[in-house]
C-alpha cells in the first residue's frame, strides 16, 4: 500500500528496458559474468542448484524493442554478444521473459503514518547498477540517525 503511494505519487521513466529470465540451464562458471557493450549490457549470475539468473538491459528511449517480441528484441540487440550470450538467447521460450523498464521515485521521502520504506522495497535498484546494497545500507544507517535524534 505504501509502495503504491509512492508510484501513485509519479515516477520518472529512464528510458531503458530489461529483459529478466532464469534458466535451468548447468553453467559451470561460478562467478557473475557482464557483457557491456555501447548501449547495452548482458548479465550472468549463476545461483543455486544449478539456476542461472541472466538480466538484459538496453537504452530504449522510445521503447521500440520494449514493445517488440521478446525474444526477437533480445536476438537483434545481443547478435554481435559472445556466443555463450547468443546460445542463452536461443535456449529461451518467450513465456520465461520478464520484460520491463527502469524508471525512478521522483522523491526521496514518502512519509505515510509510522510506516517507512528503505532498500529495495522504497528503491529497487536494476544488477546493472550494483548500488542496491549500498543504498539499503545508507538507508538503515539514516533511519537509526533519525530515530536517535528523535527519541532524545
Ligand atoms: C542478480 C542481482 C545482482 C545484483 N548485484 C548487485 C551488486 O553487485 N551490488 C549491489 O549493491 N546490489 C546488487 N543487487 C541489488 C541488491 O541485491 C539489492 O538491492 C539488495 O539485496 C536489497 O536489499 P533489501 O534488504 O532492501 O531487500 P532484499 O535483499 O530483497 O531483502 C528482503 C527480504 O525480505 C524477505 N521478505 C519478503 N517478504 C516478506 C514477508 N512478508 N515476511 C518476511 N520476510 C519477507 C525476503 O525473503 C528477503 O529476504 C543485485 C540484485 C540482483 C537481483
Amino acid at each position: 500500500m505504501v509502495q503504491r503511494r509512492c508510484r501513485d505519487s509519479g515516477l520518472q521513466d529512464l528510458g531503458v528496458s530489461n529483459w529478466r529470465f532464469i534458466s535451468t540451464v548447468l553453467k559451470e562458471q561460478q562467478e557473475p559474468i557482464y557483457y557491456i557493450g555501447s548501449d547495452s549490457a548482458f548479465m550472468i549470475y549463476p545461483m543455486s542448484d544449478g539456476k542461472v539468473y541472466y538480466y538484459a538491459q538496453i537504452i530504449d528511449e522510445n521503447k521500440t524493442f520494449l514493445n517488440t517480441d521478446a525474444k526477437q528484441s533480445l536476438e537483434k540487440i545481443f547478435r554481435n554478444y559472445a556466443p555463450e550470450v547468443l546460445q542463452s538467447i536461443k535456449d529461451l521460450d518467450n513465456e520465461e521473459i520478464i520484460s520491463g523498464s527502469l524508471s525512478s521515485v521522483i522523491n526521496t521521502y514518502y512519509p505515510h503514518k509510522n510506516i517507512a520504506l528503505i532498500g529495495d522495497a522504497l528503491h529497487g535498484c536494476p544488477p546493472s547498477l550494483q548500488q542496491g546494497v549500498g543504498m539499503g545500507v545508507e538507508d538503515a544507517g539514516l533511519s537509526s540517525c533519525s530515530f536517535f535524534l528523535i527519541s532524545r
